[in-house]
């Protein structure tokens, strides 16, 4: 008996149960004790069949990641399979919850497969930049219609018990007692031949190299660059057309290409950063939650309705509150308006919708939030107003309520000043749109208590949401950093780039969008705002003022038909517009700059480096946790490419000392003076280092 998988013999039946909590990870030790297992009931005179089973939750949820790219012990998990392989007795995988990755390529490696219906089934390597390394390109489509099997491998979405049964990669679905079905199911096959996965052949018809000709087409476009869909795809290739032992040398080599490549390590390392973020140095892992059983959102406009959708999506009953009913109408017809058209594209039912809506409370009354566990404020952006509200709420709201304010710039502290109770005080910064978007600033105040932040961690991730602490500062993380992207992005102008140039060069580089198309999106006057009040309190700061002559001409992005670009009615594709280019050269003649033709590798490292410098500065100064909490900000609330693991791990995949002798070269150029070398980014490149451990 070993602790991660235990024998027992039942009815002559060996029951091998994987134990390996949370779910069934397939590391060294296990991987050993099912080796050792196996050879146990092939020897055992009174065993005449195997079942091997895992937890109700997870058959078991695949490799241990975190053994990637470091020495592998033996025996590796393609040596448990060729051990299944030699069994002389039946072997059954009972599935009863999820068999990923490399816990599906155990199960493949058994003779049959039985399964809860439940279960689910699937190789979700891709989605880490990888491919099925242990057998699994070559044994799925062997069972699993080649075409079915491709698009489950490059997509790395896994499929259902029933569907898996339709296609044969399950035997039986076992509706009572899974372990009691998988022992009867492998009595009947004691003396039946032993059906290897590894003997069949491909379920292909048709003509292999047109087939795969088509699908790598479709793959390459679908792939976007990333490097594992295509391997799989020749993988695949590999299965149909070679032995299977020389397929799977070939899926071996292609797996460890990949493991190596950057993207890989990118995706690898934000899989992990996400799953940090919730971890506070200083906050115990037992700081009492509170209960959050209801909850009020003040202001229901485009942030505050986008919130109470979040609350309804949760189950959680929810009172949105506004001055008039006027503005509380509008809102909701909104929500109404937003689910429906969710409803429209068959991803809700109208009966899931009508209980969400009726779990939105609209009200006008303030007082209606005095039994909420926590509220949000999502009013105007003013410090008066704010304060207004939290010295209202401070005399309306049940003690021990949470109060949390949306706020994207102001001082989270002074706002929680205007109550007695600046404990229970809290930034909960969502983004545009509240209900889509995954990132939420957790903003902690100084006198934040540990409880409430702890809450508003685990609420963050109860909305679905990816929580990740800020401290107080202008912009929190997200912003500030942004703030210093813009800035060189329109200093790019004022030296002779056109926004599409900029745009394209970032958008080449992987942003979800260049910053142009971003300002005309979000609205080109929310930004000048934020620069008339910089102008005023932040004479260090350098700008180009290309911006707001955009804005003194009304061009205020989508909203207005025109903006750094012009769009066509009812039309959100930007076109480049003469009108803008007229602008910017009129710009550059009153400060007498000579345009020159600026690289795209420029482009990208004015702008990516901003970010990093101001990151470094950020972490620095303790506002984030760890630089893989900026990361997790820039890839979950900014577009920034998953491939390239966010803003900081990109830094250190080119290495510091580069990044910073490139802000060196920039300090000489054009307005040299607004780049200013983090202090902290100075230090690790001397050093070597990285912001990533
Ligand atoms: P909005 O103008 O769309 O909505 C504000 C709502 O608050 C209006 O319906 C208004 O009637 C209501 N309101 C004003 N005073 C009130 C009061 N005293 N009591 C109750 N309701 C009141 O604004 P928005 O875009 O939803 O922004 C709200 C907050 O969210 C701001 O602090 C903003 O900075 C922040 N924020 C906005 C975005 C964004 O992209 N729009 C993103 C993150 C954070």
């Amino acid at each position: 008996m070993s602790e991660v998988a235990s024998y027992a013999v039942r009815d002559g039946v060996a029951v091998i149960t994987m134990n390996n909590p949370p779910v069934n990870g397939l590391g060294n030790a296990l991987r050993a004790a099912l080796q050792k297992n196996f050879e146990r009931a092939d020897n055992d005179g009174s065993v005449k069949a195997a079942v091997l089973i895992g937890s109700a939750k997870a058959f078991s949820g695949g490799a241990d990641i975190r053994e990637f790219g470091k020495p592998r012990e033996k025996p590796d998990l393609p040596d448990v399979n060729d051990r299944q392989d030699a069994m002389q007795k039946p072997l059954v995988a009972a599935i009863g919850g999820f068999a990923l990755g490399g816990g599906l390529e155990l199960a493949l490696a058994c003779h049959y497969r039985v399964a809860a219906p439940r279960a689910q089934l699937g190789l979700p390597e891709v989605k880490l930049g990888i491919l099925p390394g242990s057998g699994g390109t070559q044994r799925l489509p062997r069972v699993v219609p080649m075409a079915e099997a491709v698009q489950m491998m490059t997509t790395g979405n896994p499929i259902s018990a029933e569907k898996a049964r339709e296609f044969g990669l399950v035997d039986e679905i076992v509706t009572g007692d899974l372990l009691e079905g998988a022992i009867s199911f492998a009595k009947q096959k004691v003396g039946k031949p032993l059906p290897r996965i590894r003997d069949r052949s491909v379920k292909l018809t048709g003509d292999p190299k047109a087939f795969f000709a088509q699908v790598r087409e479709h793959v390459a476009k679908a792939s976007r660059g990333y490097p594992a869909p295509l391997e799989i795809v020749a993988c695949a290739s590999a299965a149909a057309t070679m032995p299977f032992d020389e397929g799977r040398k070939f899926e071996r080599e292609a797996f460890a290409r990949l493991v190596e490549t950057n993207e890989s390590k990118a995706l690898r390392h934000a899989f992990f950063a996400e799953r940090q973020t919730s971890k506070i140095p200083d906050v115990p892992e037992d700081a009492p939650l509170r209960p959050i059983g209801k909850a009020a959102v003040i202001g229901a406009g485009t942030m505050g309705g986008g919130i109470a959708m979040c609350f309804a999506n949760a189950g959680i009953p929810v009172t949105i509150i506004d001055t008039t009913q006027e503005a509380l109408d509008r809102g909701v017809s909104k929500i109404k308006a937003n689910y429906a058209a969710t409803v429209a594209k068959g991803r809700l039912t109208q009966g899931e919708m009508d209980k969400r809506m009726a779990l939105i409370h609209p009200n006008v009354n303030l007082g209606k939030a005095a039994d909420a566990d926590v509220v949000v404020e999502a009013v105007f952006e003013r410090m008066d107003v704010k304060q207004d509200i939290f010295r209202k709420l401070d005399g309306i709201v049940q003690q021990g309520a949470i109060l949390a304010t949306n706020t994207s710039t102001l001082d989270v502290d002074q706002i929680a000043a205007a109550t007695t109770r600046p404990q229970d005080v809290v930034g909960t910064h969502f983004f545009s749109p509240a209900n889509v978007m995954r990132l939420l600033e957790v903003v902690r105040g100084k006198r934040t208590d540990h409880g409430v932040l702890a809450t508003t961690m685990k609420l963050g991730k109860t909305l679905k949401k990816v929580p990740v602490v800020s401290g107080v500062c202008d912009g929190f993380i997200g912003n500030r950093m942004l703030e210093k992207y813009g800035q060189q992005s329109l200093f790019l102008l004022d030296e002779g780039c056109t926004p599409q140039q900029v745009d394209a060069a970032l958008a080449r580089f992987g942003m979800a969008m260049g910053p142009f198309t971003m300002y005309d999106m979000a609205g080109n006057d929310i930004g000048w705002e934020i620069r008339k009040r910089r102008y005023a309190e932040r004479p260090d700061f350098v700008y180009s003022r290309i911006a707001d002559r955009i804005c003194e001409q009304g061009r205020f992005g989508q909203k207005t038909g025109k903006g750094f670009y012009k769009y066509e009615p009812g039309n959100r594709k930007p076109i480049p517009d003469p009108e803008v280019e007229k602008i910017i050269s009129q710009y550059r003649n009153e400060l007498k700059i000579t345009p020159r033709q600026i690289s795209d590798d420029e482009i990208v490292a004015r702008c990516i480096y901003a970010l990093v410098n101001e990151g470094a500065q950020i972490l620095d100064e303790g506002i984030a946790l760890r630089a893989s909490d900026i990361d997790i900000v820039y890839l979950t609330g900014y577009g920034f490419p998953p491939f390239r693991g966010g803003p900081m791990f990109y830094a250190d995949t080119v290495s510091l000392a580069k990044v910073l002798a490139s802000i060196e070269s920039f300090q000489k150029g054009y307005q040299g003076a607004a780049w200013k070398p983090a202090p902290l980014l100075v230090k690790l490149a001397k050093e070597g280092r990285r912001f990533n451990p």
